[in-house]
This record gives structure tokens, sequence and C-alpha cells, in this order.
């Protein structure tokens, strides 16, 4: 899967998305991550991409000449042939969840655009955006952290950059509970043991055992989710 991020802040992105799991992605070759930085497409001579608002009011917009030869630009090195998309990121967008995560994920091509200042004039949104996502009910100065959040979770649904899909299937959200405690060694730190029964072998027990701290943690912290949640 092919991410293509549109930003003022290309270096910010990239440096996030270059380490770790993600960045591992990447130099494998499961997934690319392409930067396009938006003030290449100001076209005058100090390359500014923002103004001031029509109609009064606080900050600069995006303007939308900019925003829209960018993401021209984006488009025409993508097959036609590839199924694409576009996402806004934004405060006004719907909040990212793991069931938007999924579908995204089956796109082959996922462009992202990053706003900043007071966001973008609505006519590059309404040309260019099939969606705008929030990851959040609070305001951000960029869309570039929001937009390292959805490349992260998206990616880590695409085959090969987990080791194993198990490992986001038995997740909190995506297994439809909150997970259950986890331990690794040592076996006693600071006068608290791991749990006798994650020591004795027996998986059926083990498996009901975490069930029934997940259903727990759930009920703690997330009883919304059990509402749709069958037992
Ligand atoms: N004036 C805008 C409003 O009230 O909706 C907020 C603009 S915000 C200061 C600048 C940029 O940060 C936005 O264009 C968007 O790309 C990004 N951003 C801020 N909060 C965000 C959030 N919760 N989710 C996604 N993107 C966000």
């Amino acid at each position: 899967m092919n991410f293509h991020i549109m930003t003022l802040f290309p270096d910010l992105v990239d440096t996030v998305l270059s380490e770790s799991i993600i960045g591992r992605g990447r130099e494998a070759g499961v997934i690319s991550v392409k930067l396009y930085n938006i003030r290449d497409y100001a076209n005058n001579k100090h390359n500014k991409v923002d103004d001031t608002p029509y109609g009064g009011g606080m900050g600069m917009l995006m303007a939308a000449p900019p925003v829209c030869d960018c993401h021209d630009a984006v488009c025409s090195g993508i097959p036609s042939d590839s199924k694409k998309y576009t996402v806004y990121m934004s405060p006004k967008g719907k909040i990212l969840d793991h069931k938007t995560a999924v579908r995204l994920s089956e796109y082959d091509d996922l462009i992202i655009l990053c706003g900043h200042y007071e966001g973008i004039d609505e006519r590059a949104i309404e040309e260019v955006v099939d969606e705008q996502i929030s990851i959040g009910d609070y305001v951000l100065t960029g869309g570039e952290l929001p937009a390292c959040i959805l490349v992260d979770c998206v990616a880590r649904l695409i085959p090969g950059v987990l080791a194993d899909s198990a490992c986001y299937e038995d997740e909190s959200i995506a297994s439809g509970l909150l997970e259950y405690p986890q331990y690794t060694r040592p076996y006693e730190y600071r006068g608290r043991k791991v749990p006798d029964i994650l020591l004795s072998g027996h998986h059926e027990n083990i498996a009901k055992w975490r069930r029934e701290q997940a259903l727990k943690v759930t009920e703690e912290n997330r009883p919304d989710l059990l509402k749709n949640h069958t037992i």
C-alpha cells in the first residue's frame, strides 16, 4: 500500500514514520510513504501558501491553488487502475476508529492532506477530498501528527507490517474488547507477582482467565463497547 502525504512539513512526518515497525515496513517495501511539500506548488515569488480569510476573522488559511496543484501532481504519479482515496485530517471529520482503519487499508493509494494555520480554503476540500477524518475532539496546530496516527493504524493492518496478523486481531478494540493484562519477566517485581494461572501451562484455563480479565477491564474503562459485544 502506498501512502501519499501532502503537507507543509514533510520532514516532521518523515521523521515520525521512519522509526520502528512502520520504518521497517517501509524499508521492506511492504508499504511506501511518499511526502509532497505543498509549498512547492505555491507558484509565487515568496512561496506563500496562505492568505487571510474572506469575511474577516483570526489567522490565515491555506489557499486552494497550491493544495489542488499538489494533489494533481500526486494523482499524476498514481496508475489509473489503482484504487485511490483522499482524506483530509480535520477536527471537522468523523472520528477515526478501527473500522475506518480497516476500510482505508483496502485502498492501493491513500492520499492524506494535512492542514495548517486555520485550515484550508473550502473549495480545495470540495475539489480533492473524499472524506474528512478527525483523530479526536480537540484541535491541534496541524494535520501532520494526525496523518502519522492514521498511517500508523492503517499500515499495521497491511500483511507483512506486523509479524503476525493475530498481533492486532487479539488486541484492544479490534477484538471488540480491551486487552487483558500482560506480564513478562521478572516473575516478581517490587513485591508484585505474575498471576499463577499464567505459569500453569494450562492453555484453556489461561484463555478463560484472559477473557474474564478482558471483560473486567472493558466494563471498568469502556462499558460502551460491551453493548455491541456478544459474550
Ligand atoms: N480552524 C479549524 C477548525 O476550527 O475546524 C482548525 C484548524 S487546525 C488549527 C489546523 C489543522 O490541524 C487542520 O486543518 C487539520 O489538518 C489539523 N487538525 C487539528 N486538529 C485535528 C484533529 N483533531 N484531527 C485531525 N486533524 C486536526
